[in-house]
């Protein structure tokens, strides 16, 4: 059965499939790829979704929602129908119009879908679109970034391109910034970033604020939902040419491309800053790209593609539809997921978005102990999956337990961070007379569908504490997450198992029985940096004293020939 991908937009939705070795998106009943992301209630009852929402929303604002993606994750409501409706069923109406459409064209019901949503999108977000999915009885094989996707629809078509992209990806409503390598057709994203309420929407009210200003009109003007549509057409055709009229309320206007971009200058003058740092982040210059792929509809506008031309220093690519890019893409992953032999020779490495680490306490001096910081222990942009480790101590030998928070995000202090379970460690406490406080291993391992698994394990007892943070609770059975935690058991190998970290341990131990005096104390000393660096988990910590541990078994070569510190081959979780 086909899987079926579905790009659930700010603005527009739509279905795609890959039929044959293309990927395609599907049109609804009118003949339209796009349907808008608009759920209302018609005078008579009826439920509408699509267009005729859309439709009737422009006459009637009050009797359904649009943009509710904005609110996916959060306690918003939305009173329409007579009834109440949280952002997550509005979703779910549209993704089922989605699986609809895909019926018609299919000739037969499709239960499995990849779903895209931006990349920044948090755990809460995800969790509400899979949820949203379950209740349009779509069973979720995997939840893709929406400019990853962008990026896989382009990286399926010309697999052996060598490009450094970048994915900047302006939509109706939200805005997303990816970089990407693209070689022999493996995708490698780099880094992503974004910000969930800056996209093309945002730019025609602006643009109708300033209208209404001069036409000496309130902002809140009773006629304002009536007009927004002709700002919205307006906004198109200033993407086409300088300038064009409008008539408001009997004022005739000529607007210009200018208007349009000193109206939106202070959403503009946001975007710079999301763009350096995800190039940052992928150790990028702006000169270093080899192309700008541009994403979403609010992207053509002229604004913007003179903001990329200015900063990045060369001119944005439309080369597939900015509309459809990203539901092409998902249909690859799709194929992907379906193991479809179209795909057979792409690979595509993810990164998550966001930082993940939990909260510590700090002793700047003894008995002055100031609770509350954040301790990442898994940084943003890190190619998932992934997993990472590191110690922490108990403040006195006599302390017991630990309540470890675990959060995501990039400030410092924990609070200010997204809060996404707490774990409670017991038995730390040491035997009398010991003097060390007891300690405790927190590991995180994070996977491809942005699963995150918490394992804590107290040092001198060897007792774990496990906790699963089950961020899409409709999506996962209990079965699917055990099913997720065996994919992910290979990732929790000890740096200390790591094919070359065990060949020179073993290596060194036999070396440490033929030496004596001096050498073997030098070996010691190697040994025991090298073992408290694995211990440490801080990756170049290993690699530094594991190189000064393989000068000396190289010096000390043992007589059946030289000594060749080991290939680093695929270790697992490496
Ligand atoms: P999306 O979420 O990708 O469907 O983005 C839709 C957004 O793109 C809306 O805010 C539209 O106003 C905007 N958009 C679509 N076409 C154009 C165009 N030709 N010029 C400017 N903005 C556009």
């Amino acid at each position: 059965m086909a899987i079926i991908g579905i790009d659930l937009g700010t603005t527009n939705s739509l279905v795609s499939v890959l039929r044959g070795a293309e990927p395609e998106t599907l049109a609804n009943e009118m003949g339209e790829h796009l349907t808008p992301s608009a759920v209302a209630v018609a005078q008579d009852g009826a439920l509408l979704v699509g267009r005729p929402a859309w439709d009737r929303l422009i006459q009637s604002p009050a009797s359904g929602r649009a943009f509710f993606k904005r609110d996916m994750g959060t306690q918003a409501v939305y009173p329409f129908g007579g009834k109440r409706w949280t952002p997550t069923e509005c979703s779910a109406m549209v993704l089922n119009e989605m699986k609809r459409i895909a019926q018609l064209h299919l000739g037969r019901e499709t239960t499995r879908a990849v779903v895209t949503v931006p990349a920044y999108f948090r755990e809460s977000q995800r969790a509400a679109t899979a949820e949203a999915a379950t209740l349009a009885g779509l069973s979720v094989e995997r939840i893709i970034n929406e400019p990853t996707a962008a990026a896989l629809a382009y990286g399926y078509r010309e697999p052996d391109k060598e490009t450094r992209l970048l994915v900047f990806d302006l939509g109706g409503g939200t805005f997303d910034v990816t970089v990407l390598e693209v070689f022999s057709g493996v995708i490698e994203v780099r880094a992503s970033g974004g910000e969930s309420r800056l996209g093309g929407e945002d730019y025609t009210d602006a643009l109708l604020d300033r209208l209404l200003a001069q036409c000496n009109l309130r902002p809140d003007h009773p006629g304002r939902a009536q007009m927004r549509p002709l700002v919205e057409s307006l906004k198109r055709r200033l993407s086409a040419r300088e300038q064009t009229a409008i008539t408001l309320e009997g004022h005739e206007l000529l607007v210009s491309r200018k208007d349009l971009a000193a109206a939106g200058a202070e959403l503009t003058g946001r975007l710079r800053p999301i763009v350096m740092r995800c190039l940052r982040d992928a150790g990028l210059e702006p000169e270093k790209l080899d192309e700008i792929l541009l994403v979403g509809g609010a992207s053509r506008m002229h604004v913007i593609t003179e903001f990329i031309a200015g900063e990045l220093k060369r001119p944005g690519s439309m080369k597939l539809d900015p509309d459809r890019v990203v539901a092409l893409g998902a249909a690859v992953q799709a194929a992907l997921c379906g193991e479809s032999a179209a795909v057979k020779d792409l690979v595509l490495t993810d990164v998550c978005a966001h930082t993940l680490g939990i909260s510590v306490a700090k002793q700047f001096s003894p008995g002055q102990i100031v609770p509350g910081y954040y301790e990442p222990l898994i940084e943003r942009n890190t190619t998932v999956p992934v997993s990472r480790a590191k110690l922490f101590s108990a403040f006195s030998p006599q302390q017991d337990s630990i309540l470890i928070e675990i959060y995501q995000g990039e400030a410092r202090m924990a609070k200010e961070n997204h809060l996404l379970g707490k774990l409670r460690v017991t038995g730390l406490k040491r035997a009398p007379g010991e003097e060390d406080p007891g300690s405790v291993e927190i590991r995180f391992s994070y996977d491809m569908s942005g699963l995150l698994e918490v394992d804590a394990t107290v040092e001198h007892t060897r007792k774990t504490f496990h906790m699963m943070i089950e961020e899409r609770p409709g999506a996962l059975t209990k079965k699917q997450i055990e099913a997720i935690r065996q994919r992910m058991a290979p990732l929790k190998v000890s740096p200390r198992d790591r094919v070359h970290n065990r060949a020179r341990l073993e290596r060194a131990a036999r070396m440490y029985a033929a030496l004596k005096g001096e050498e073997r104390q030098e070996l010691t000393m190697l040994l025991d940096r090298f073992e408290e660096a694995l211990g440490s988990q801080d990756e170049s910590a290993w690699d530094a004293t594991g190189r000064q541990l393989d000068i000396f078994l190289s010096l000390h070569a043992l007589e059946e020939g030289e000594w060749q510190p080991p290939a680093e081959g695929k270790a697992p979780g490496a």
